[in-house]
């Protein structure tokens, strides 16, 4: 790595969501350098109130850095990213009513920085905390305006701040309720991602995973075993007779014992297998970081509790059994191969007389 990449890495961080909330704080923190900018060059025109602009720009150029370093140690110090925000958001709406005090002729203009404030936050705050965010900019301006129209009437009008509040407040008002719906549209999104995921990667009938999901699980364990190698057995598990279920109970009553298959089957397994449907009454057992031995003895608890399934909706006599073949994946082996292999194990299985398991 490059030095200029380890500075990088220091500065910014390693992790993409790190990287972008850091892009949003430089966004901030040129917005307050070009806010203190302004503020240099009108105490360079007389047209502000030197201590009080001085005071103002160097708090605002302050926070921003204290901000960094808040949001650079947040996973460290285990704040959340919606509770900075909302602090950056209050210091910032602050500043922005601070600036408006101090400056003259620009202080007008000064006020477009509120509703930007909200704006900035509409990805990471809800839309209550987005409208109390609101509620806390309007009162804050609102009590900015009324104390300059009291205290210093003689630059500040009450005709001026009433048209500044009002002119502002619109601006808050609009963009909190376009954030809003934003936001709720962005939960649709996140709930049909969900859904598109759930649907692409379940059987529908079983609740397993799919094929597609298993040659995906099956990829990403063929880097991790490049990586760091590792025992890893497959099996494939077939269901005896089972034309005969759908022949004699319906395709519904097939339907129905596929669905218990799978579900006791699924419960015989440890939280590292992962069982598939890979086809018809046919499954695909995929277990890492196992040897032969203990891959037979997870599959002969599977056999021990679809033994003991019944139907007593379908036939209170049907027993079910399934024949299954299992290969230890070899080290140079990619996982096609141990699956095939599995397969011919199955079917020798199969012609055995089925209701077995056999290694290949
Ligand atoms: P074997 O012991 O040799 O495996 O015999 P089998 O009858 O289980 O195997 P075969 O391949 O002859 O038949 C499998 C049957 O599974 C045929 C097919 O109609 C049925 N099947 C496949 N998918 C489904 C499904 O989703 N629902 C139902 N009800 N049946 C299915
Ligand atoms: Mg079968
Ligand atoms: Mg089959």
């Amino acid at each position: 790595m490059s030095p200029l990449q380890k500075i990088s890495r220091m500065l910014f961080g390693t992790t993409p969501k790190m990287r972008r909330v850091l892009a949003y704080w430089a966004a901030t923190a040129m917005l307050y350098s070009f806010c203190c900018l302004i503020v240099w060059r009108e105490l360079g025109m007389g047209a502000a109130s030197p201590e009080l602009a001085r005071v103002v720009a160097s708090v605002g150029m302050v926070g921003v850095a204290a901000f960094y370093v808040l949001l650079r140690a947040a996973p460290q110090l285990g704040i959340a990213n919606w509770k900075l925000a909302l602090y950056q958001a209050q210091f910032a709406i602050v500043f922005d009513l601070a600036l408006y005090a101090v400056l003259d002729n620009l202080r007008g203009s000064i006020l477009i920085g509120m509703p930007v404030v909200i704006v900035f936050c509409a990805f990471s705050l809800r839309p209550r905390q987005t409208f109390w965010l609101a509620v806390f900019a309007i009162a804050a301006l609102a009590a900015t305006t009324a104390a300059l129209a009291y205290f210093d009437p003689r630059h500040h009008s009450v005709y001026q701040e009433s048209v500044h509040f009002a002119l502002t407040t619109v601006g808050i008002v609009s963009v909190t309720a376009i954030t809003g719906e934003l936001s709720r549209l962005r939960a649709q999104l996140v709930d049909a991602i969900g859904t598109i995921r759930t649907l692409a990667t379940t059987d529908e009938l079983t609740l397993l995973a799919n094929r597609r999901h298993m040659n995906e699980l099956l990829d990403l364990e063929q880097q991790r075993r490049a990586a760091r190698p590792n025992d890893v057995c497959v099996a494939l598990i077939d269901v005896d007779f089972f034309k005969s279920i759908n022949d004699r109970f319906g395709h519904a009553g097939g339907d129905a014992v596929l669905q218990s298959f799978a579900r006791e089957a699924g419960a015989s397994l440890r939280t590292t297998d992962t069982l598939a449907r890979w086809g018809g009454e046919e499954f695909l057992l995929l277990m890492p970081d196992t040897l032969l031995d203990e891959a037979l003895a997870v599959i002969a608890r599977m056999a021990r509790r679809v033994d003991a399934l019944r139907f007593p909706a379908i036939d209170p006599d049907l027993r079910l059994t399934f024949s299954a073949g299992v290969a230890a994946s070899r080290p140079s082996e990619r996982f096609d191969a141990a699956i095939q292999r599995a397969d011919e194990a199955m079917y020798r299985a199969k012609a055995n007389g089925r209701n077995c398991v056999l290694a290949a």
